[in-house]
């Protein structure tokens, strides 16, 4: 396989998120991590700001490109000419809403598959919304995230 879209919020980014990155790298030659951009989640962090991190934590990796995305992920994946997409799966409780996500997807364009990749078992309880909890009540984030993140998150909650 050549390239995979890594499609997700990244809100921001985590341990969790890396490891499927680095995963799926070692699976194709190149990965497009496909930010969303959603006003409606009402993130956290900006779009600028998701994508910033990313390229700062990928900057020796030229093999990682960031972009963004809103609307439908197949308009997304035929802009980029890439039909692989790559999910990360931590529990059961995430097959439901991928399966669902994954099929509808291939309805919607026939050539496109997901790939699921699980975490390491010690992502596998990990999410950018715990991470942002925890921190918004000054708990220790800094085994979720890398320090880059940790410090913006700090800047952003003013802690
Ligand atoms: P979305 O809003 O699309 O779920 P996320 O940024 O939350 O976006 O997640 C993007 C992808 O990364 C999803 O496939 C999600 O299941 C996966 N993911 C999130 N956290 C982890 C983790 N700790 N380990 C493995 N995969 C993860």
């Amino acid at each position: 396989m050549q390239a995979a879209i890594y499609p997700g919020s990244f809100d921001p980014i985590t341990n969790g998120h890396l490891d499927v990155v680095r995963r799926a790298l070692s699976l194709v030659n190149r990965v497009v991590v496909g930010v969303i951009y959603n006003p409606e989640k009402n993130p956290l962090f900006s779009l600028e700001e998701r994508m910033d991190l990313i390229r700062t934590l990928f900057k020796d990796e030229p093999r990682v490109e960031v972009a963004s995305f809103s609307g439908l992920l197949i308009d997304f994946a035929r802009l980029q000419n890439v039909y692989t997409i790559i999910r990360g799966l931590r529990a059961v409780s995430d097959f439901d809403y991928e399966f669902q996500m994954a099929i509808t997807n291939r309805h919607l364009c026939p050539k496109l598959d997901t790939v699921f990749l699980m975490t390491d078992v010690d992502y596998s309880y990990l999410s950018s919304s715990l991470v942002k909890q925890v921190a918004r009540f000054g708990g220790d984030v800094s085994s979720f995230v890398p320090m880059e993140i940790e410090l913006k998150l700090k800047e952003k909650l003013g802690l």
